[in-house]
């Protein structure tokens, strides 16, 4: 007999779970580990089994392998959802997720600050398929009853937004939706089921981008849907439908990256605060856009809602050139230039919201930069900022 994981984790920590959700060593010759499984035919023993007559776990490559599915219930088990599908990118998630609660004469309300492709895939294909968006105020809150139509069918959240970091009260949107029998999606990307637990806050359907924390490694293009009890069945229903499955490599990837994932957001809560603390005091910087930060305009929702923060943020520089802020940001020697964050390498980019949002008006003091706070020493990453601020004091 091989020793198999716990049956019963239910009144278990999150940090138990990540480690023994998703395997059975005793189905894997004692393995710790589920392998990838790579495939697309499944045999069937008889014909009554391919033909659906009696039940067989494993139908079709497309549906699901014996990886997908170790993910899949992992992260429903850490999300305490009903179940989880996957998707090959955060992005697909989102768009996943939208349709499965929308339907060509609908209309959707999303917030401002949602995820800049999130908002492009609205307005340029949900509006094709007949589907009417309103971009609403990150800060609504309640008041987001107002714009309610008779054919609103989804409200899409994001806490905190993408770039500028709002919070939203997602409590208060969800009892209003759901008093309209409508459907709450979140993008959950910034805080992961560990740091928001969003079906427990009235979430139902949460969108997750793989690529960032649960693989933390910045090797893979992964995202998961999970839904709640009601929403479910018509979630793998729409996954199945456009068979837009994930690669069996990045499940494996990311159920590696789960086990660790507790451990790496708390270091990146703790770099991120950190960093933000000594920016927030820096001359050069305006304000520093961080829930967690006691001076942040969100600060009491995340502390209400959040069980922790990670470690993406923004600041708002003073006043500076163009030529200022790029001689600051091209002699960096820590901070990558590049898109996407969550992996163990620190990353900066400069954004400007003013072009694309339409219910709120961003207009700010100065530069903005976004940061993705890795795993160097927080000296090292300090020192490298305050070479850049001389470069940039420099310049002007
Ligand atoms: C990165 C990101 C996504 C998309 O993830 P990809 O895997 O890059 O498509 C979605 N939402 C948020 C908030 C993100 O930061």
């Amino acid at each position: 007999m091989t020793k198999s994981t716990p049956q019963s984790r239910k009144g278990m920590r999150a940090r138990t779970k990540l480690v023994y959700a998703g395997r059975e060593p005793s189905e894997q010759f004692g393995f710790v580990n589920t392998p990838i499984y790579r495939g697309s035919t499944v045999l069937f023993p008889d014909t009554a089994s391919l033909e659906g007559r009696s039940s067989s776990r494993f139908r079709y490559g497309t549906y699901g392998t014996p990886t997908t599915e170790a993910l899949e219930k992992a992260w429903s088990e850490i999300s305490g959802a009903a179940d989880t599908v996957l998707a090959p990118s955060g992005l697909a998630a989102c768009c996943l997720a939208m349709l499965t609660a929308l339907s060509s004469g609908d209309h959707v309300l999303v917030t401002d600050s949602a995820y800049g492709p999130t908002r492009s895939f609205c307005e340029h294909f949900l509006a094709r398929m007949g589907i009417e968006t309103t971009f609403y105020d990150p800060l609504a809150g309640a008041n987001i009853e107002a714009l309610f139509k008779p054919n609103t069918k989804a409200v899409l959240v994001e806490a905190p937004g993408s770039q500028t970091f709002e919070m939203q009260d997602i409590p208060a949107i969800a009892e209003v939706a759901h008093a309209r029998d409508a459907c709450v999606i979140m993008d959950n990307t910034w805080a992961t089921p560990l740091f928001f637990p969003a079906h427990e806050r009235g979430i139902d359907l949460s969108a997750d981008a793989g690529t960032k924390y649960l693989s933390g490694h910045s090797d893979l293009l992964l995202g998961l849907v999970s839904a709640n009890e009601k929403w479910a069945k018509r979630l793998r229903q729409t996954f199945q439908l456009f068979s837009n499955c994930a690669g069996p490599e990045d499940a494996w990837l990311a159920l590696r990256g789960l086990r660790t994932m507790h451990l790496r957001l708390r270091e990146a809560e703790k770099q991120g605060l950190a960093l933000a603390r000594w920016l927030e005091n820096r001359p050069e910087v305006s304000r520093v856009l961080h829930p967690a930060l006691e001076s942040d305009p969100g600060h009491a929702i995340w502390k209400r809602d959040f069980l922790g923060s990670t470690g993406l943020f923004s600041a708002i520089l003073k006043p500076a050139s163009q030529q200022a802020v790029e001689a600051f940001l091209d002699g960096l020697e820590l901070f990558g230039l590049g898109y996407s964050w969550g992996g163990y390498e620190s990353l900066v980019i400069p954004f400007d919201c003013r072009s694309y949002r339409t219910a709120t008006v961003w207009s700010p003091e100065g530069p903005a930069l976004r940061f993705s706070v890795g795993l160097e020493d927080i000296e090292d990453l300090k020192a490298d900022l305050d070479q850049g601020f001389a470069r940039m004091r420099a310049q002007a």
